[in-house]
C-alpha cells in the first residue's frame, strides 16, 4: 500500500509500505475514501513546525471498513466510518468519564498524522490500522456522502473536547495553536483554564 509522507519543506512523496493489517483483536483496517486537510497539515508542509521528516500525514477522513478483529462489535466490512484524529481505548477511567482525548492507555496526544503521541501512521494512506476500533470509529448511516463528513474527524472531536464537562478538556483560552483554538493538537503548550 502507499502512504503520503512529508519529506521536507514543500516536498511530499507517496511511499510503498507493507499493507496495514489487524494486529490485535480490537483492531480494524480501513480504507480512506474521502480526506480533508487541516491548517496544521499546511504548516507542516511549509516547514513551520518542529516535526521532523519523514512524517505520514493526514488526520481527517471518512473510510470504508475493510477488516475487523475478532473482538470488534458493531462494525463489519463495508461500513462507512468517520475516523477521529485522536486514538483512545474507550474503557479507561478518562475515556469512561467522557474525555477520550486524554485516554490513559496511550501516550498523550496519540493521534494519526502527527508524531505527538507515538507513530500511528497517517490517514492519507491507502489502508490504516485503527486500534480499539469499536471505540474510535463512528459509523455513518447508509447513503451518507463521505465528502460531507470527512472533516468531522477533527472539527467535531475538537468541539466536543471544548464543550466537555471535564474541566481538563475545556477550551484553551490563550492558545498558540494554528489550528482550531480548542484543538487537542497543542494544548500542552497553553494554559488550561
Ligand atoms: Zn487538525
Ligand atoms: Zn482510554
Amino acid at each position: 500500500m502507499r502512504v503520503l509522507e512529508y519529506i521536507g519543506t514543500r516536498e511530499l512523496r507517496w511511499r510503498d509500505v507493507p499493507d496495514a493489517r489487524v494486529v490485535d483483536p480490537g483492531d480494524a483496517v480501513v480504507r480512506p475514501v474521502a480526506a480533508t486537510t487541516c491548517d496544521l497539515d499546511r504548516a507542516v508542509i511549509a516547514g513551520r513546525t518542529p516535526f521532523p521528516a519523514p512524517l505520514q500525514l493526514g488526520h481527517e477522513c471518512v473510510a470504508e471498513v475493510v477488516e475487523v478483529g475478532d473482538e470488534v462489535s458493531g462494525l463489519v466490512a463495508g461500513d462507512l466510518v468517520v475516523v477521529p484524529w485522536h486514538i483512545s481505548c474507550g474503557t479507561c477511567a478518562t475515556c469512561s468519564a467522557g474525555a477520550p482525548s486524554r485516554c490513559l492507555s496511550v501516550p498523550r496526544y496519540a493521534m494519526f498524522g502527527l508524531p505527538l503521541g507515538g507513530a500511528w501512521g497517517g490517514l492519507f494512506s491507502e489502508l490504516v490500522r485503527v486500534p480499539w476500533a469499536a471505540a474510535n470509529l463512528v459509523k455513518l448511516p447508509h447513503g451518507a456522502e463521505p465528502e460531507a463528513f470527512a472533516s468531522a474527524s477533527d472539527n467535531l472531536t475538537d468541539a466536543y473536547a471544548a464543550s466537555s464537562r471535564d474541566r481538563r478538556t475545556r477550551l484553551v483560552r490563550r492558545c498558540s495553536c494554528s489550528v482550531a483554538p480548542a484543538s487537542g493538537c497543542t494544548p500542552a503548550r497553553s494554559p488550561v483554564r
